[in-house]
């Protein structure tokens, strides 16, 4: 991670020790802000390459991934991208059971570093298990450049990990879901580095890409040891993802599961407004209005985001209505 570290990336590969021809995995901008060097940086060395690029986040995409690596017999696989090219890269090599290298080009969420893909199907959006990648080349000159939103939403997604881990506690004590003392200390220690650093996260500082990749990269590593989502996934990314059903595309991610964690901090009784105002402080969104989603749409993801997977969390059996208007004007999301 650093200032200009993508020219080092063949370098940083071959330390790997991998075999076979690397397949870039990379979709149309991020192909233009960093592909193309990777790929050219390949051939500098003599090394034969391949490239696939991928339009949208799909199931199909993965598929197309999978048959060109065959096609060309990659050895490994490069995503470089801001979310949609790693996480098709990463569940495609695991499927093809060859490792895969990350290069994020925003630092927009923690997929950049975890091993968990995630694409959207129909109206919902399926998170499946795939390998973590072997290496990261996180390149603070192109996350700088990136879009300032996503990289706020990156801050957010980091900041969920506190509500995160009091469900995964929570669902330890209830339901003895095996849990990680040390994972959950990782994530939560990653969430404060970043609130302490919040006054100085501003756009276009590289130094602001700095901590909020390294901090996207610890989630990673605490998601890592845990073996799951856990430390970075409570019942905020359910609300998340119930929106995605309700609402597609209407937000970005980490600005969605920041707004869950406001809410969903004030149901464990815990200081939602720090968490509230570490968002704000930041620039992400505190309220339905932020996310450009209408309030009935709130309360109708967070009434039903209980039934969207087996994950136990301090929404339990759900909310009612009458209590998930309570607690999103309570806390001034709607
Ligand atoms: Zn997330």
């Amino acid at each position: 991670m650093g200032h200009g570290v993508l020219s080092e990336t063949v370098d940083a590969i071959s330390e790997l020790h991998l075999h076979g021809v690397p397949l870039v995995v990379t979709s149309p901008t991020p192909n233009d802000v960093a592909g193309k060097r990777v790929v050219a940086q390949f051939e500098e060395e003599g090394i034969a390459v391949e490239t696939v690029v991928i339009k949208e986040a799909s199931f199909a995409s993965v598929q197309r991934v999978i048959e060109v690596a065959r096609e060309v017999d990659a050895g490994y696989l490069v995503g470089v991208g801001g979310g949609k090219a790693i996480d098709i890269a990463k569940m495609a090599s695991d499927e093809i059971k060859r490792g895969f290298v990350s290069i994020p080009t925003a630092a927009s969420h923690d997929g950049i570093v975890s091993g968990r893909g995630s694409v959207p199907e129909k109206n919902t959006r399926h998170s499946v298990a795939a390998e973590p990648p072997l290496a990261v080349v996180a390149d603070t000159e192109i996350l700088a450049d990136a879009p300032w939103r996503l990289t706020t939403a990156g801050c957010a997604d980091i900041i969920s990990n506190y509500t995160a881990v009091k469900d995964w506690r929570l669902a330890n004590r209830l339901q003895n879901v095996e849990y990680s003392g040390y994972s959950a200390a990782l994530a939560e220690m990653t969430a404060e580095m970043l609130v302490d650093n919040a006054e100085s996260i501003k756009p276009g500082l590289e130094e602001s890409a700095w901590v909020v990749t390294k901090a996207l990269v610890s989630s990673g590593v605490a998601m890592s040891i845990a073996g799951s989502s856990r430390p970075a996934s409570g019942a905020e990314h359910l609300f998340s993802h119930q929106l995605d059903r309700i609402a597609p595309g209407a937000a970005l991610h980490g600005h969605q599961v920041g707004v869950g964690s406001i809410i969903t901090e004030y149901l464990h009784g815990g200081n939602w407004q720090g968490i509230r105002d570490a968002l704000a402080t930041i620039g992400a969104p505190t309220t339905a209005d932020g996310l450009e989603i209408d309030g009935k749409t709130v309360v109708e993801a967070l009434t039903t985001a209980h039934e969207i997977r087996d994950r136990y969390t301090i929404l339990g059996n759900g909310m009612n209505e009458a209590a998930a208007i309570e607690a999103a004007t309570t806390t001034n999301v709607i």
